[in-house]
């Protein structure tokens, strides 16, 4: 913490970039994104491309992003993230979507949409 008592990764975001369409649009963006994983179901959604062990609050199963022996991708739908402790590759459902169906990130985020039932941020 500086002296202000601010963490120093925190910035101020100034009334002017506040009021910009840039900024708007990219908050609107974060916003859907976020209605559109809390409408879904984590779980289901994977289940969906893989095979998924319930072990208490986390599921495990076989990282669909390498040859997995085991069960090396665990997934935390407390926290809304994945991560396989094998290939490393982790994070949230959009990232999921992205690796698995090499795809950007507006493309993953349209997919989960419409999975979803939601219509554009607009
Ligand atoms: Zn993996």
């Amino acid at each position: 913490m500086d002296s202000s008592g601010r963490m120093p990764w925190m910035r101020i975001v100034t009334p002017e970039e506040a009021a910009s369409p840039e900024w708007k649009a990219k908050t609107a963006r974060e916003a859907f994104r976020g209605r559109i994983l809390k409408t879904l179901d984590m779980i289901a959604v994977m289940r969906d491309y893989m095979r998924l062990r319930a072990r208490g609050r986390h599921y495990s199963g076989a990282c669909p992003f390498h040859h997995d022996r085991g069960e090396s991708l665990w997934v935390r739908p407390d926290r809304g993230t994945f991560k396989c402790f094998d290939c490393d590759l982790g994070g949230t459902l959009f990232d999921f979507m992205r690796h698995l169906k090499r795809i950007d990130e507006a493309t993953a985020t349209a997919y989960l949409a419409n999975l979803a039932g939601l219509s554009d941020c607009r």
